[in-house]
């Protein structure tokens, strides 16, 4: 079976071709600047980069130029749209309904649409890229995976904020948590790598890419994350604030007489360690200015592996203890220096990095010694094989 697996964003859409028959990676892309002018890069096994600059003036266009290319004689991997037996979708936010995937019905989209005041940058893009699919390639079976969805597992003690339970009722207002199929995902090859069944496994899974989140996995299971009503909570990231004191929020807003929507940009796109370091969002670059001795770049590295290793510590206490810790994402997986100064914090728990392992990158690995009491791991993520795998298996049932 075939699948393709759509990422679709409000201006750039990513792909990929899986054969899931040998979970082979068949053809990747992303296309860029949907709706601005458009451009499209494709990469296929074994053949030649290939990139487009031809306009994509919306969703369609762009779902378009990704079938051509995948059928394309030159860079393609098909010779027809026919032989794509199914479509998964990464979709944003499932609300409390989605506590895993489905196929997509009217129903499903509605609850989409319900849902796009919850998420309303990544909502309508999604249900965009469903309703191209569905036009463009009638009855191919499409499945939506919920970033929201493995969290659904939480307690009540875990997802209600403590303010007037009525907001609950009324609109929804409690934690619902993030990058579930990322976390999903690296706590079962982390169990895999462990040799032990995922019943009885403590997992901390750091998924620290732009945007961060850090999960209590206990028996398999989301009891806890730090990204709350929205993938503004939690640890510190490239751009966003992470928890802050709602208080201080609505002082900053009076004192500098900000509307909501200036105080969201602020807290969203110049919070973080951007904000603390006032040099970037990239971590790279931020510790390259740290080396010059640039020393608010030391401080914004330093404040997020401080808040990461505080949030371990509050869900090694969440599940009376911890078996495993994983990093993943574009920091998590590429930042040894990142994982040091984490562990750093980490002493109580017997924890012992390996520096030569630490320094590996592009594989899954154990990073500790030997003796280290709770094993440290790295484990690049692949969230487009568990929207492949999901839709396999939910395509496969219906027949
Ligand atoms: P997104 O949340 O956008 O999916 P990624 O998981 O791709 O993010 O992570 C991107 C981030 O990873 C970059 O902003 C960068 O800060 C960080 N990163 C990637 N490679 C490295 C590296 N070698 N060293 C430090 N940071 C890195």
């Amino acid at each position: 079976m075939k699948v393709l697996v759509i990422n679709c964003g409000s201006s750039s859409l990513k792909y990929q071709l899986i054969d899931m028959d040998t979970e082979t990676l068949l053809a990747k892309g992303l296309c860029e600047r949907i709706g601005i002018d458009g451009k499209l890069k494709h990469e296929a096994a074994g053949k030649d980069k290939y990139i487009s600059e031809a306009p994509l003036k919306d969703h369609n266009d762009a779902i378009k130029a990704v079938l051509e290319a995948l059928v394309d004689s030159e860079h393609g991997v098909i010779k027809d749209m026919k032989e794509i037996d199914a479509v998964g979708h990464r979709v944003a936010h499932g609300g409390d309904h989605f506590s895993k995937s489905v196929l997509i019905t009217p129903e499903v989209k509605e609850y989409i649409t319900k849902y796009i005041e919850l998420a309303p940058l990544h909502n309508p893009a999604n249900l965009t890229g469903i309703e191209v699919c569905e036009k463009l390639m009638p009855g191919v079976p499409q499945v939506a995976v919920f970033d929201t969805a493995f969290h659904q597992t939480m307690p009540e003690k875990a997802y209600l904020y403590a303010i007037p339970y009525k907001y609950y009722e009324k609109y929804k207002v409690r934690k619902y948590g993030f990058h579930g199929t990322s976390h999903k995902y690296v706590s079962q090859e982390c169990a895999k790598m462990m040799d032990v069944p995922i019943e009885n496994t403590k997992i901390i899974t750091c998924h620290l890419g732009n945007g961060g989140s850090v999960t209590a996995v206990q028996g398999g299971i989301s009891i806890d994350t730090s990204m709350g009503f929205t993938p503004l909570d939690g640890i510190a990231m490239g751009t966003r604030s992470g928890s802050i004191d709602a208080a201080a929020v609505l002082f900053i807003m009076k004192k500098e007489n900000l509307s909501i929507d200036e105080m969201d940009r602020i807290l969203n796109k110049e919070s973080g360690v951007y904000g603390i370091s006032g040099v970037s969002s990239d971590f790279r670059d931020i510790e390259e200015a740290e080396n010059e001795g640039n020393k608010r770049a030391a401080l914004a590295l330093e404040t997020f592996a401080y808040r990461v290793a505080k949030t371990i510590g509050e869900y090694v206490a969440t599940m009376n203890g911890v078996d495993a810790i994983v990093f993943t994402a574009g920091l998590g997986e590429n930042s040894g220096p990142t994982r040091q100064l984490i562990c750093n914090y980490l002493g109580y728990l017997g924890i012992e990095l390996d520096s030569y392992k630490n320094s590996l990158r592009g594989q899954a690995v154990e990073i500790t010694t030997k003796q280290s009491r709770v094993q440290v791991y790295v484990i690049p993520t692949n969230e487009e094989l568990v929207i492949a795998r999901d839709t396999k298996e939910i395509v496969e049932a219906q027949a």
